[in-house]
Order: structure tokens, then sequence, then C-alpha cells
């Protein structure tokens, strides 16, 4: 006998083996469980009447109270049109139907008193509600309490699941759940925590009677939601450790003091050398290390990669450094060949456009141990590529790899090599604690010395010739540009189209032989774009016409404007990124958002947010309360948070709460083997064998 949760949708009444299918096709909705764990997105207090003047067009439903003066029908056979003029004290709206228009008609009635529910429209410049809820006051008593709101989408719209449907089929369920609905947490922390039980939290959740009941079911669920997350985090942590044990770099040798002292042509900033001292501590302690460093663009985690690096040759072991793309590979390659110069080390560059005789000497290189430190892109991962000892990998903007690709490393030596991940998109707290639950996380929070802030404005296309002329301006003291434009995959050919638009109209206002314009763009050939490249690097271009492919880690220090086109279409960390490039070099830089004039509210506040601030942190934690965590990480990893209810922009509270129960827990019994804790040892396992092992590196 099935279970009340795990009973198939199709037998609940009013779903039909069609309708079953298009739940499950359109919201993963197979079983009872399933549809209770459709949770409202908003709830609507019906004892609270909206007055007509106060319509916002962000309203999603509104309440209202009035009357009607006037019902007129148009058109004909399908296009039969039944409008209404509904009135309060303070104006009016139209009311529209498009279906059952005769029937609707014979039941209005002018001058009774109605209640109407519905989300308010705007025609043609007029607020309309189409197909209200309307109740007649006189015959029934207003409706109170608070009605859930579902999301739906268009096709189970059409077959009659619609929110008001969607709630109608949870009716069904509600009075069978009884006493059949499990328990998932223990006794002891559904009373040490005061939460309400779970079948109550579901009841609750679809029909409360009031505040408060919202409040203790929500509560409960996102604690639930929470606290699985993180147990299964410490499991996976656990898990990790006691696998694999780490390679010990013990020695500061030659190579690491004498670069240090001989060949370093700067100070470290007081942050690089916290970051290095931490590292060094994983290194000694015989664990594997699993590092994150966040450090925003500029604040010299390359040189701190590059010193790790040199830890890891002076023990007898090889590291590699891994980048997202060719053109950042090569730049790190150049720049580790020149700060190492005359040092007695080898390093070489793998990518995918490394020649087939090359490769050979590469591998062989890397087999014998010849090859100190690696350089390249994700071609490293390939299994042709062995090493003798590889004690370290570096990966950089980590953002760009997938968690599989890099779980590839991990098999090229006995022991997985030591990782350390650098990122410059910085990590709000609660979300790197929740993330990366099995990471270390370092920071470094401190620029070198002497940068100038960038100064970033917001421009609109009516200023275009302006911004033109300053550009020019600039060019003429010798500095050069990048004009970015987005490149977003779902249209990529619209994103070109633009782009070569773009490309035209700057090589028409910047013409030849005065100003010289190079483009780079993801269907240019590796060669084509290391060549244009190649020539804004070596300042024989002064305009750098590019998507985003510039993005991650180019380094231009003579660059030092950067006009970001249609910049509403990008994220605000991208965005920071991109700002990023200019910035290098002695001189003042600046930053120029062009955006059309009609703004959404979150695009006006992401262009403020970059006007105003320089600082990685803070725009994340702006990021991150517009756009959720999901995006943050990128969409390789937005599956691995499959939260149903908590939002860790909002319960940083409950994730703290959350972890702490989850920590004590596998404190008192770590192996969760009580009695006491078995309704929590059913659900962690299923959880655990139900996802991939993504947790081995990220
Ligand atoms: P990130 O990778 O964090 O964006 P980089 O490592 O590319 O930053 O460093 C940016 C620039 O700053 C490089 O030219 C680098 O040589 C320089 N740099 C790094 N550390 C220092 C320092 N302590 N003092 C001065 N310049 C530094
Ligand atoms: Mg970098």
């Amino acid at each position: 006998m099935n279970d009340l949760p795990s009973t198939p949708i199709e037998y609940l009444k009013g779903v039909g083996p069609q309708k079953a299918a298009l739940l499950s096709k359109e919201m993963e909705i197979h079983n009872y469980g399933d549809l209770l764990f459709h949770f409202p997105y908003r709830y609507v207090d019906r004892s609270y009447f909206t007055k007509i003047k106060d319509l916002h067009y962000e309203d999603s439903h509104v309440q209202l109270k009035g009357k009607i003066d006037q019902i007129k029908e148009t058109g004909k056979g399908r296009y039969k049109k039944l409008s209404a003029r509904f009135y309060d004290d303070t104006g009016s709206v139209q009311l529209i139907w498009f279906r059952g228009v005769s029937w609707i008609k014979s039941s209005l009635n002018i001058n009774e008193t109605y209640i109407i529910f519905g989300k308010p429209k705007i025609y043609s410049q007029k607020w309309s509600i189409p197909h209200p809820e309307m109740t007649v006051i006189s015959h029934n008593s207003p409706r109170t309490g608070f009605f859930p709101l579902y999301p739906s989408t268009e096709k189970l719209n059409s077959k009659g699941l619609n929110s008001k449907g969607i709630e109608k089929l949870i009716s069904f369920i509600i009075p069978q759940i009884g006493q059949s609905f499990p328990e998932s947490l223990s006794e002891e922390i559904v009373n040490e925590y005061r939460l309400i039980s779970k079948k109550d939290a579901i009841k609750k959740i679809h029909q409360p009677n009031n505040q408060q009941d919202i409040q203790q079911a929500v509560f409960r669920l996102k604690f639930e939601e929470l606290f699985y997350l993180q147990l299964e985090l410490l499991i996976r942590k656990k898990l990790t450790a006691i696998k694999h044990h780490g390679f010990v770099f013990k020695e500061v040798g030659t190579l690491f003091n004498t670069f240090y002292k001989d060949k370093l042509p700067f100070q470290l900033t007081n942050a690089q050398k916290k970051v290095i001292k931490e590292i060094r501590k994983d290194f000694l302690s015989g664990e594997h290390m699993n590092r994150l460093l966040q450090g925003d663009v500029g604040s010299g985690k390359t040189l701190v990669a590059l010193m790790t690096m040199l830890l890891a040759a002076d023990n007898g072991y090889q590291a590699a450094i891994m980048a997202p793309t060719e053109i950042l590979a090569t730049q790190h390659f150049e720049s580790l060949t020149e700060f190492l110069n005359d040092l007695p080390i080898r390093v070489s560059l793998l990518t995918g456009s490394t020649k087939k005789s090359q490769r050979k000497i590469l591998h062989e290189g890397l087999e014998n141990g010849e090859i100190h430190i690696l350089v390249g892109t994700h071609a490293l991962l390939e299994d042709t590529v062995k090493f003798k000892n590889i004690g370290l990998v570096v990966i950089d903007e980590q953002h760009r790899f997938g968690v599989a690709q890099r779980s590839k490393m991990w098999a090229k030596n006995t022991s997985p090599p030591h990782i350390l991940i650098m990122t410059a998109t910085p990590i709000p707290r609660t979300l790197a604690m929740t993330f990366y639950g099995d990471l270390e996380v370092s920071v470094i929070d401190e620029l070198p010395p002497g940068r100038k802030e960038i100064k970033t404005s917001h421009r609109y296309e009516k200023h275009r010739l302006k911004v033109f002329e300053f550009v020019k301006a600039q060019i003429k003291l010798g500095r050069q540009i990048y004009m970015v434009y987005p490149l977003i995959k779902e249209s990529e050919k619209l994103d070109f189209h633009n782009l070569m638009d773009g490309f035209e109209a700057v090589s028409r206002s910047f013409p030849l032989p005065e100003y010289k314009v190079s483009i780079v763009h993801g269907q240019m050939k590796s060669e084509e774009k290391d060549f244009e490249m190649q020539r804004f690097i070596k300042g024989e271009t002064q305009i750098m016409v590019a998507t985003t492919v510039i993005e991650v880690g180019v380094n231009v220090p003579n660059a030092s404007v950067m006009v970001i086109e249609s910049a509403e279409r990008f994220g605000l960390s991208q965005l920071h990124q991109l700002r990023g490039r200019v910035g290098r070099g002695a001189d003042q830089s600046f930053c120029i958002l062009m955006t059309a004039i009609e703004l959404s509210k979150e695009s006006k506040k992401r262009m403020q947010t970059m006007v105003n601030s320089n600082d990685g942190f803070e725009i994340a934690e702006v990021d991150l309360k517009l756009r959720g965590p999901g995006d943050l990480m990128g969409t390789q990893q937005s599956g691995i948070l499959d939260l149903k209810i908590s939002d860790l922009r909002k319960d940083g509270q409950i994730v703290l709460l959350a972890r702490e129960a989850a920590r004590k827990l596998i404190q008192t019994d770590p192996k969760i083997e009580l009695g006491t804790n078995d309704r929590i040892k059913k659900t962690i396992e299923k959880i655990l064998l139900s996802k991939p092992d993504w947790g081995k590196i990220a």
C-alpha cells in the first residue's frame, strides 16, 4: 500500500491521465507529495480592500469593493466580449470577459455591491480586470482569511489548472493527511527549535487562517530544507576527508625564497601574505586542500597562485593552473614566464590550439617531470595529459568550469592534488557557507597600493555623441578603449547582429587612418581572436570592440576606458568583472554604462550600484538581493541548490540555526544511528543517493 505522499497524482479527484501528464511535464508534480510541496508564492489578505486609485501595475491580485454602472457587449461569435464599468468612491475600472459572455451578462446586476478579486492590467491606458472573481455582498458574507496564490503555467492554465484550480486539487488532499503524513525531523529538533509538525506545516501553508499560521508553516518548512542541506554538506565533507589524505609540502625551498627575495618587483600586500600563510598551513596538514580564494579583480590572486605553485615545485611536485579561455591562459603563461625568468623552473602552455607535434613534447615533459608548471585551458583535463607527480591544481575564475570537469583533475595522481579555486566573483558569507560547506575560504580584501578608483558613469543613447567625443579625447592622450556588447546564449544570433552593427557604427565614428579598431567575438577562430587581441595588446589598435570573451582576466594596462553597450542586459557581477579590465595602469580609468532610456527598477538599481561602488563584495551583496543565488553561481551550478521554499537572500538567520542543528546532530550521533534519529537517517539517505557526488571539489 502506498503512503499518501507517493500516491500517483492521477488518482486524485479531478485529475485524469491527461492533466496528470501535464502536471508532471510542466511542474514536475508526479504524486500527492509533489503537489503538497507545490507551495503558494504569496497570499492575499481577503479582509483587505484596495482602493481603485491605489492600483499599481505590479499588483498581482487585488480585492476591490464597489458597484457596476454600465454593461456593454461587443463583437460577435467567438469574438464576443463583455465589459462592465466597476467603481468605488475613488475611481473606476473595466471588468472584462471573453468567455461565457451571455451567461455572465445575465447574472450581473447594476447597483448591487460586489467584491471583486482579480489581477489588474492596463489596456489602452485604462485599468481593467479580465475575468474577475465576483461575490455579491448581500448574499454571502465577504470572504475573509488568507488565500494562497500558486505558480502555474500557460498550458496548465488552459486546462483549468490556474492558481484556483491548483488550490482546489490541494484541498482534496488536505483532509486525507490525517496521521499518514510522515514527520521527517526528530522529536528533539522539533522541540528545541519550536517547530510545528510537518503535517501541520503542510496544512497551514496551504490553508492558513491567519498570518501566524503562515509564519509557523514557512519557518518549519524552510528550517527543514536548510537543515538537510547543511547536513548533506557536513556528511560529504566528512566522507571526503576520510577518503583522501593530502600531499605534504614541507619545504619552503630555493625557488620560493629566490623568487620572494630577488624577483618579486613589489611588496606583497598584507592580504596576500595572510592568504599564502593559510595555504601553507594546508600544505603542512596532511589533509587534502580544497580552498576557495576570493579577491576582487586586480587584487593579485595570480601572484598568490604563482607562489603556491613554487612551493609545490620546491617539494618535488608539479603544479597546473587552469584558465577558462585561451586568451587568459596565454596571458598567464606570459606573465608567469616573465616573473620566473632565469629561475630553474620550466613552465609550459597547453591549449586547444597547441599543435600535435608540440603536444607530444609536452606530454613527455609532463610524464618525466621536466615540466614543473603547466598553464592551460580545459585541454589540460584530457585523459592523454598525464603527470609524473602533480600536487597542486589552481583553477582560475572557477565560475566558468563545471563541477564534473573539475573532478577530472582528481584522477591525475595517486591521491588527488590540492585544489585552489580562485574567483573574482565574491560570494556573500551565508551563501559561501551554504554552497561551499566543504570548502575553506580565503579572502584577499585589499588592493595593491597606488591604484586609482575607476570613475563609473551611466549614459543613455542620446548621449552617444558626447561619449564618443570623450573616447576620442582619451585616445588623443594615448589611451586605449574597450567597447563591449552583450552576448547571451539564448539569442546568439541577435547579439551577433548587434555586435556587427556596433562595429560598423564604431568604425564609422572612428575612421581610419586616425583610429584603428579591433574586433573579437565568440564566432571567430581562435587564431583570428588571438591575432586581433595581440594587435590591441601591442597598441596597434586603439579600440577593441568585443563581446564578453574579454571579460575574464585580460590585462592591458594602457586600456583605460571601458564602454559597456546595453549595460542593462548584464548582471552586476559581470559588469564588475568587465570594469575590472581597466584601471590596471597608472592612468585615471573610466567605465561608461550605456543603456536604453526605459529601464526596469532592477536595472536602474544595478546601474546605480555600479556608479556608486567599486567594491566587489558590496556589489555581490546587491547582486544576491536582486537575482538570487542560482544566477550568481552561473547556470552550471544553479541546479545544485534545489530549494523549494528557502531564499538565501533573506533566510540567512535560518541558515545559521539549521547549520547549528545539523552540526550538533553530527557531533552527538556521528553515524546517525540512534533510534531517536531514525527519521533523519531515512531522509538524508534518500537525499545522498539522489544526487551525484558534486561535493567532491566544490
Ligand atoms: P587578479 O588575478 O586578482 O585579478 P592579478 O594577479 O592579475 O589580479 O594582479 C593584477 C596586477 O597587479 C598584476 O599586474 C600584478 O602583477 C599586480 N600585483 C599583484 N600583486 C601586487 C602587489 N602586492 N603590489 C603591486 N602590484 C601587484
Ligand atoms: Mg586574474
